[in-house]
């Protein structure tokens, strides 16, 4: 357990695996990590997942704990709470705490995984694979399979401790299934609602159209509009709605016509300031929404963490910060001084899991409040007005 010339491997170099490398590398280990997609900060990769995140508390105290919270900090947008815009273009503000300086923050995605891949690769004991996609796990001999995305080849690795930091659907989890070797249990349940994002983009100088201090939110019952700042200007737009209930949705929202009619009548005051809603809405993906929960989390020397534990809905913001804090608990018990690893991670799913099935579930209620604020009677006699 303190023997720090074992092998560590990570799958996975997003926002948890890219953190857990950084962590484990200032706890001396040699870690190896090897990511499916090109190197971000090289190539840039297609826009439709989440381009901004909401980053509270829970993950800046991970990040301080790896010493890079005041650079995060440097490409945040503070926000102090959310600005709700009803049918007739009112907005109502709703701070998110009545004490002063209390916000959450609004990050780049790519931005803030390019820093903690930077901060893990200053690290000698660190080496980063791109391109390289795990398609399975030995999870009794710690043999991982791997193919390179640009050769083809495959190529198998050994290693003494293996990570699944490979998000949703991760490969660990998925050969915890097939190898068969324990009793697992697993869900994965998907709303009927999807999500698509879209763009405001900054002005001709790059200032923001709309406020930067809030994040925005189009409440209309059965779908809605979210909207966060980016740094140039900019405003990642995320649309969800149901993939085939009411009037309007993802599988009839088809043609350029129907598009219109749709934010013509739903959100006037957001398609003033979505210059390519046509082609964004057309041509950018539609995601889906699920959560998995799983038990157990490792078996051996393996472990799951981030999504790949515990997928959520985005609706608490929370997801990304629950990964990062995934990264603080298993250091608090690595300093427990236990002499395995599975001890280890037998530890850290007991201290960690309840938190992590609370958030999951208080995210699929926040999507109920948070669609419905249709339902405040202030918003209800808007729309009254509207009708008649
Ligand atoms: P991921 O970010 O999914 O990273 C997994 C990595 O593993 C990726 O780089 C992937 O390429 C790689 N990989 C996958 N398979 C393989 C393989 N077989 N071999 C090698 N590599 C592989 N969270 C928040 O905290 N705040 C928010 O505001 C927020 N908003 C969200 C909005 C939306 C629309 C969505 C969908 C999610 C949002 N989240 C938010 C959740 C957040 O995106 C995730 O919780 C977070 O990305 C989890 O990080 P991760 O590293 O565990 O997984």
């Amino acid at each position: 357990m303190n023997n720090k010339n074992e092998s560590v491997l990570i799958i996975g170099a997003g926002l948890c695996g890219s953190l857990l490398a950084l962590r484990l590398a200032q706890r001396g280990y040699k870690v190896a990590v090897y990511e499916s997609r090109p190197d971000l900060r090289k190539v840039a990769i297609s826009a439709g997942r989440s381009i901004n995140l909401a980053l509270s508390d829970r993950g800046l105290k991970a990040l301080r704990l790896c010493g890079v919270e005041e650079k995060a900090r440097k490409i945040c947008i503070p926000m102090k709470g959310r600005l709700m815009h009803d049918a007739l273009g009112n907005t109502f503000a709703s701070n998110y705490s009545g004490r002063e300086g209390e916000f959450i923050n609004s990050i780049s995605r790519g931005d803030l995984n390019a820093l903690l891949l930077n901060e893990a690769e200053k690290h000698k004991n660190v080496t980063i694979h791109f391109n390289q996609k795990c398609k399975k796990v030995d999870i009794e001999n710690n043999i991982a399979f791997f193919i390179d995305e640009e050769t083809n080849e495959e190529f198998s690795v050994t290693f003494d401790v293996i990570f699944g930091t490979d998000g949703a659907g991760s490969v660990l989890r998925k050969s915890y299934i097939s190898e068969r070797k324990f009793l697992f249990s697993y869900s994965q349940n998907y709303l009927n609602h999807g999500y698509k994002e879209l763009e405001i983009p900054g002005d001709k100088n790059r200032n923001h159209q709309i406020s930067k201090e809030y994040l925005h939110i189009w409440p209309r019952g059965d779908f809605m509009l979210i909207a966060l700042p980016n740094m140039d200007g900019s405003f990642t737009v995320t649309l969800f709605l149901s993939y085939d209930e009411g009037e309007f949705n993802f599988n009839n929202l088809t043609s350029e016509e129907t598009i219109t009619k749709f934010f013509e009548q739903e959100f006037p005051d957001a398609l003033a300031l979505i210059p390519n809603i046509k082609e964004e809405f057309l041509n950018n993906p539609t995601g889906p929404l699920g959560t998995v929960k799983c038990a157990p989390w490792c078996y051996k020397n393996t472990l799951l963490l981030g999504d790949a534990a515990h997928a959520i809905v985005p609706f608490y913001g929370q997801g990304m910060n629950a990964s990062f804090e995934d990264v603080f608990v298993l250091d608090e018990i690595l300093n427990q001084g236990f002499e395995d690893w599975n001890s280890v991670f037998k530890a850290y799913q007991k201290a960690r899991k309840k938190d992590t099935d609370a958030i999951a579930d208080l995210a699929i209620d926040n999507f109920y409040e948070m669609r419905d604020h249709v339902a405040n009677p202030l918003f209800k006699e808007k729309r009254k007005i509207e009708m008649d």
